[in-house]
């Protein structure tokens, strides 16, 4: 069937979940929420290469602000700006989504919504304590796309 443009594939499609396709939390690139766009600092983020960087507070499974790097463009490393007023200031959102999250449904999402990157958090009950959420990751439509189109 046709949605958009894209076909939005078969039983596989369907049968794979986001946390097959993600990019694991460990290999994220991101900055701290701490962090001064400095010159180093905004280097450092444009040799990355990518286009969104997720941004946490104190731990890194604690994804809290996500950084679009066009945004930088007129900013002045000079200004040393503290990460935390610029994020605060153009609030780009964040979206979270469930590791169990199937491609048909991550793409209908994307689709829908303004942003190509969500994180990917699951429900952890493995330990004694209370049940919390656990950052794994994060996808973007590029991992969906990409696996429609292997999978073709
Ligand atoms: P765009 O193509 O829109 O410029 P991009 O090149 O930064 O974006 P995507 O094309 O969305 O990134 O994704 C390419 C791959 O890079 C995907 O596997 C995605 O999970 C991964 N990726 C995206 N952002 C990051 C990041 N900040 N750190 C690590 N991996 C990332
Ligand atoms: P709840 O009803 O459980 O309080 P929420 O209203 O806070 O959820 P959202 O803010 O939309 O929901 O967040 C979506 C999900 O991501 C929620 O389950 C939320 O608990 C979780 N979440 C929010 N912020 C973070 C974070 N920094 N790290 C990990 N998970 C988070």
């Amino acid at each position: 069937d046709e949605r958009g443009g894209v076909r939005s594939g078969g039983p596989r499609l369907r049968a794979t979940t986001v946390e097959k396709v993600m990019t694991p939390l460990n290999q994220c690139f991101m900055l701290n929420l701490d962090a001064t766009l400095d010159f180093q600092t905004m280097s450092e983020v444009m040799r990355s290469g990518y286009s969104r960087v997720p941004v946490y507070e104190e731990e890194r499974g604690n994804v809290v602000e996500l950084l679009c790097v066009c945004d930088l463009e007129c900013l002045d490393p000079a200004d040393c700006t503290p990460l935390r007023s610029f994020t605060r200031f153009y609030g780009r959102p964040l979206h979270f989504v469930f590791s169990d999250t199937r491609l048909d449904a991550m793409l209908d999402e994307f689709k829908r919504g303004r942003s190509q990157l969500a994180v990917v958090q699951r429900v952890n009950s493995e330990g004694e304590g209370d049940p919390f959420y656990e950052v794994l990751g994060i996808v973007t439509l590029e991992d969906v796309v990409e696996e429609i189109i292997r999978t073709e």
